[in-house]
């Protein structure tokens, strides 16, 4: 099943944390010159316009990126994120956000490559078309983890993981530790970042169980919450589980979400950054 856009949703506020935690991994990959790799398992398009009537339609990036891109105090941990805004976007207006192949893009160096999979039929020509021509870039209409199984481990034996699906079945969160301890197996070095979002909070439990039971050291967990965990139907809080990360993320995380939280979610939002599975 393919009905998952993500353009209804390019800019959000999960967005915004998961393009953050993204891009210091990648500012702490580049700390040092030997190449890496950055495979983003469910790339999407790449680019995305938030005046197309998708992104019209649910407003979701004005409780995201509209409400940090231009404050004057943003903090300097996440100039790379906000830097890859501004290269899409000619003075004060906020027309396109970046998606997670753009983000990156926007921060490998010449020795850096990256693989991106989506599958979806109208999504995949749109994001060929965004890196067309560009040779650090690989693009295959492919599954998420069967070309991830494939590519690991990379030739450069460094880089990041970045795992995002649509969530849109529940076996979904399960799939996700399944790749896990398939990838691990292979590259058990590698910088692997799943993004979750709280629907129901009970799948993100178990999905950090199934990740803890792998016997993986050094997982730890990042969270935005714009609401109070609900019963109801709807996404009130997402987050970024990071397999290795980099040292510093922790404390880089934890210098920026009170000042996201109060930017995003005054009232009702909460943070946190736990470890799951401690060195
Ligand atoms: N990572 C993107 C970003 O941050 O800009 C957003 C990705 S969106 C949440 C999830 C994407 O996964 C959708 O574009 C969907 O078509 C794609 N997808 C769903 N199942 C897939 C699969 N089995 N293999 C590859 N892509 C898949």
């Amino acid at each position: 099943m393919l009905s998952y856009r993500h353009s209804f949703h390019a800019g959000n506020h999960a967005d915004v944390v998961k393009h953050i935690v993204q891009s210091l991994i990648l500012d702490a990959l580049k700390q040092k010159d030997k190449p890496f790799v950055y495979h983003d398992t469910h790339s999407g398009v790449g680019r995305y316009d938030l005046q197309d009537e998708r992104s019209e339609k649910t407003g979701e990036f004005k409780q995201g990126i509209a409400r940090i891109w231009q404050r004057d105090d943003i903090p300097a941990e996440i100039a790379s994120y906000i830097d890859a805004i501004k290269v899409l976007n000619d003075g004060d207006e906020l027309r396109y956000y970046p998606g997670s192949p753009k983000v990156a893009r926007a921060q490998i160096r010449d020795q850096d490559r990256m693989v991106l999979t989506e599958l979806h039929p109208s999504d995949f020509p749109l994001l060929l078309q965004e890196f067309r021509g560009d040779r650090q870039v690989r693009i295959y209409k492919e599954d998420a983890f069967a070309r991830l199984k494939g590519s690991l481990p990379p030739k450069e034996r460094r880089g990041v993981v970045l795992i995002d699906p649509p969530y849109e079945l529940k076996h979904e969160y399960m799939d996700v530790v399944k790749a896990i301890k398939e990838s691990h197996k292979r590259w058990a070095t590698g910088t692997y970042a799943i993004w979750y979002p709280v629907v129901y909070r009970e799948n993100i439990d178990k999905m950090l169980k199934g990740l803890e039971d792998l016997g993986i050291r050094k997982i730890l967990q990042i969270e935005l919450g714009v609401e109070p965990d609900t019963e109801e139907r709807g996404m009130t809080a997402s987050g970024m589980i990071v397999i290795n990360p980099p040292w510093k993320l922790e404390s880089q995380m934890q210098a920026i979400l009170p000042w996201l939280k109060e930017a995003i979610a005054p009232n009702h939002g909460h943070y946190k950054v736990e470890w799951i599975v401690p060195e």
